[in-house]
């Protein structure tokens, strides 16, 4: 795993997970102070409606089921459905309720995380709410109807080889559950988004919470942990989503503004822009153009000497040096373009791809993958009495690129 890509991830889940085990540490060790009880009771609606909201308002229906389907789960510990279920001689039908929710829950969860936001708001919400209520709603109806037939399917140790007793939870739902984070885990780490985490969290707690029996405060603290994680994990991604490039994944131009207002009195400005990039659209097609820029973005990340990376806008990026002068910024940026320069970019666009598999296969046989690769052009300045502001450093770096282009491409120049 790059080594990148694994940071965003923990920066992604950092937060959750401290909430949860934190929070769930707490109620083990019952370092939780005595809070009045209405309070407690409240907390998990406070929080419901905290994260509904913000889930409804920015758009994000995933988030929105997760957040009812919690309340759920909170509503029938309320109900007491377990201590029924699991009390000797009592009637199937609390058992079989218990095993049918223990097995859903995680389902509905996956399914709603990997089914993606197609539709209108509204639309997207409606299809979510009567699909997830339709599956539970057969189940039960099954269950009343043939609770023998029922409680043989999903109460029974089919593998005992497989079970784990100590968990106190049905064969069936308890496999439901692993293979549910365990999926849901798969997409995170391929696609870490805060809102991935923020839902693969939340199952990971409601995992936990599901065959315990807490204390009449714990629950609701609980729950309200669960619900304040969804919350957070919307902002997260709002927050990502107006700061961050969606096409390079680096911080977009809105980061940029926000951290030259924080410079200090000694910083240095790189100008980027990829050379002839026009003309490389032209030739090879846009999509290849987008991967190149993504191409470039990841070895702009990489900078040496403290530099951090934006997109500027287009094809131009630009490198901020806090601490440095310009000279001293060179050598980093050299290392860059270099590295740009040589790196060889394999051509699979759908304009090169053979139409159909065999003349594919044939061409295979025959030799290398056709490859590309770009040069860029730089231009950087430091803060200097003439140039006292941002702006100004960032207008001579972007004169310095232009003397760039103009002595023939593909190198670094500084400011005069
Ligand atoms: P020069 O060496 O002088 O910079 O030549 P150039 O062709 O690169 O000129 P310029 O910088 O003006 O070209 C900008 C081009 O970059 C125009 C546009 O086609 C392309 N471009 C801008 N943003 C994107 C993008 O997000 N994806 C792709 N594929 N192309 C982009
Ligand atoms: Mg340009
Ligand atoms: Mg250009």
């Amino acid at each position: 795993m790059p080594q990148e890509h694994l940071k965003t991830l923990i920066f992604i889940l950092l937060p959750p997970v401290m909430l949860a085990v934190g929070m769930g540490a707490a109620i083990q060790g019952a370092w939780l102070p005595e809070l009045p009880q209405g309070l407690v009771e409240i907390l998990p609606w406070l929080m419901g409606m905290l994260a509904g909201v913000l889930a409804f308002v920015y758009g994000r229906t995933r988030t929105l089921i997760c957040v009812i389907l919690v309340l759920v789960v909170y509503l029938s510990s309320m109900f007491q459905i377990r201590p029924m279920a699991m009390a000797p001689g009592t009637d199937l039908l609390p058992a079989l309720g218990y095993a049918l929710m223990t097995l859903l829950v995680p389902l509905v969860f996956m399914i709603n995380a990997i089914w993606s936001e197609r539709y209108h708001l509204m639309m997207d919400l409606l299809i979510r709410l009567a699909v997830f209520g339709t599956l539970p709603g057969m189940a039960v109806l099954f269950a009343t109807q043939f609770p023998e037939g029922m409680a043989d399917l999903l109460l029974t140790t089919h593998l005992p080889a497989l079970h784990w007793d100590g968990y106190g939870m049905p064969q069936l739902s308890f496999w439901s559950l692993i293979l549910c984070l365990a999926g849901m885990g798969f997409f995170l780490v391929k696609h870490p988004s805060p809102q991935w985490a923020g839902q693969w969290i939340t199952l990971a707690g409601i995992g936990w919470i599901l065959p315990q029996l807490f204390h009449a405060y714990a629950m609701p603290l609980y729950t309200a942990t669960l619900l304040l994680i969804l919350a957070i994990a919307v902002v997260h991604e709002s927050f990502q989503m107006a700061f961050r490039d969606d096409l390079t994944g680096l911080p977009g131009r809105r980061a940029l503004n926000e951290r030259l207002q924080r410079l200090g009195r000694h910083y240095a400005i790189a100008m980027t822009d990829v050379d002839h990039f026009k003309k490389f659209n032209d030739t090879h097609g846009h999509d290849l153009g987008d991967q190149v820029l993504r191409v470039v973005a990841a070895q702009l990340r990489k900078v040496s000497g403290g530099g951090k990376a934006y997109r500027y806008g287009g094809e131009e990026f630009t490198i901020v040096f806090p601490g440095k002068t310009a000279e001293e910024c060179v050598i980093h940026l050299e290392a860059v373009r270099e590295a740009i320069e040589s790196y060889e970019i394999a051509i699979r666009d759908g304009n090169t791809r053979p139409d159909n598999k065999r003349e594919g296969r044939a061409r295979r046989g025959q030799g290398r993958d056709k490859t590309v690769s770009v040069t860029i052009s730089m231009g950087v300045a430091e803060r200097s009495l003439e140039r006292p502001d941002p702006e100004s450093v960032i207008k001579a770096a972007d004169q310095a690129l232009y003397a760039a282009k103009e002595a023939g491409r593909n190198q670094v120049r500084v400011a005069e």
